[in-house]
Parts: structure tokens; C-alpha cells; sequence
């Protein structure tokens, strides 16, 4: 099953994901995470990326096809995938459209999680994750049990996204009202939008999700 997670920065495309990887065994795909990689390795595209990315606006779509495709050739995808943060223009859309055709890959469903532009500063603002292992973290909605103790892996350092911050987070909203929008039509006219509350709790998100998948495949 490939679906795609759609939703404004904040809106807990990441959290489900991670679910669904764990439920599913779906893998997550997110473009976000794979350009920080870069990042830190210096690569060249890291080095094309990085102002982009602290500016809160979109990589060129070139750049982030071209990922997106060879990501989607790696062989750990036969149970699906879940992309989270990709598309976010029409003309990825249209890309991923020739090269999941191309590998006769279907989309099932893009799922909409709908939040409160208002919300989505305090959620992002306060996010944090664990350095070792990548578990999210938030100064109001979800505190390690123990101060500054991983609940998963008992690491001890954390960090917060460079561009997590109010004026990058500004231009990152009005790049998705401006860019990636238009994919709410783009996805309804073909009859596989779903809408979700991202508004309601983390587990309640969980269920409603849960409920447009159908049934957990049995555990292999
Ligand atoms: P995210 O982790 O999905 O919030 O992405 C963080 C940043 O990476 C975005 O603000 C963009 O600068 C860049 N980015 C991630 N995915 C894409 C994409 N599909 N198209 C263009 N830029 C992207």
C-alpha cells in the first residue's frame, strides 16, 4: 500500500508516519529528512539546499525529483511506502505520477491532515528529537518521562530543526498555501483524497488514519 501524507509543516505528517512504519510496515519516505542527510553531509545538493531550507522556502523540483525517483528504486518497498513531505508542488505530482507508473507502484491514498494555521506555530516551535534515535519530542505536548532522557533509546541529546523557528515557520506556511495547495484539487479530481482532523489528538489521528487503511496486515 503507498500513500502520501499531505498537510502544512507542523500538522504531524512525521509522528503518523512513524506510526504507520511501526503498524503498517510501511516505509516512511520524507523528502525533509533526506535533504537535513545532505545537509550534514556536505553533500552538493546539501550545499544547494541549505539556504533554501533556512529561507522556509521549496528545493527546486528538479532537485527533489531526482531524489524522490532513486529513493523509490531501493529495494525496501515492496509492503509501500508513505510520503511525507513530498509532493509539494504540482509539477512533483506530475513526476511521481510517470515514475510510480512507470514501476506500477498505484497510489492508494493522499491523506489530508487538516490543522489550524494558528496551531502550527506554537507545534512547531517546541519541537524537539532525539540526537540517537530520532524520537520527537515537545516542550508542551510531549515531554521525555524523564527530563532530558530519550523514552525510547535513554539518549541524552537532543535537537531542534534550524528552521523550526517563528520567521522561518511563516514562510514555510505561505509556501504550502501558495505551492502545495493546489494538490488538494489535483488529488480530489482523481478520487483518492482523504480528509483528516490533524486538530484532534495524536491518537485519535492515529484511529481516523487507521480507519481509511482498513485492516493491520498480519504480522509477518
Ligand atoms: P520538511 O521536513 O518536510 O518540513 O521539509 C523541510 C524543508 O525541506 C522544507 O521547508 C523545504 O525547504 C525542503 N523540502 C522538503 N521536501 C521538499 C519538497 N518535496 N520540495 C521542495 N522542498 C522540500
Amino acid at each position: 500500500m503507498n500513500l502520501i501524507l499531505l498537510g502544512p509543516p507542523g500538522a504531524g505528517k512525521g509522528t503518523q508516519a512513524k506510526r504507520l512504519e511501526d503498524r503498517y510496515g510501511l516505509r516512511q519516505i520524507s523528502t525533509g529528512d533526506m535533504l537535513r542527510a545532505e545537509v550534514r553531509s556536505g553533500s552538493e545538493i546539501g550545499q544547494q539546499a541549505k539556504a533554501i531550507m533556512e529561507r522556509g522556502e521549496l528545493v527546486p523540483d528538479a532537485i527533489i525529483i531526482a531524489m524522490l525517483a532513486a529513493r523509490v528504486s531501493m529495494p525496501d518497498l515492496a509492503q509501500g511506502f508513505i510520503l511525507d513531505g513530498f509532493p509539494r508542488t504540482v509539477p512533483q505530482a506530475e513526476a511521481l505520477d510517470v515514475v510510480l507508473k512507470e514501476k506500477a507502484m498505484p497510489l492508494e491514498h493522499v491523506i489530508e491532515l487538516q490543522v489550524d494555521d494558528a496551531a502550527l506555530v506554537e507545534r512547531i516551535s517546541g519541537r524537539f528529537t532525539c540526537a540517537k534515535c530520532g524520537e520527537g519530542y515537545h516542550d508542551s505536548f510531549k515531554r521525555p518521562r524523564a527530563e532530558g532522557v530519550c523514552d525510547q533509546c535513554g539518549g541524552t541529546e537532543f535537537s531542534r530543526r534550524a528552521d523550526d523557528n517563528a520567521a522561518t515557520v511563516a514562510s514555510r506556511l505561505e509556501a504550502y498555501h501558495r505551492q502545495t495547495a493546489p494538490l488538494l484539487p489535483y488529488y480530489a479530481s482523481k478520487g483518492i483524497l482523504r480528509v483528516v482532523d490533524g486538530m484532534a489528538e495524536m491518537d485519535e489521528v492515529a484511529r481516523q488514519i487507521e480507519a481509511i487503511l482498513g485492516p493491520l496486515p498480519p504480522k509477518a
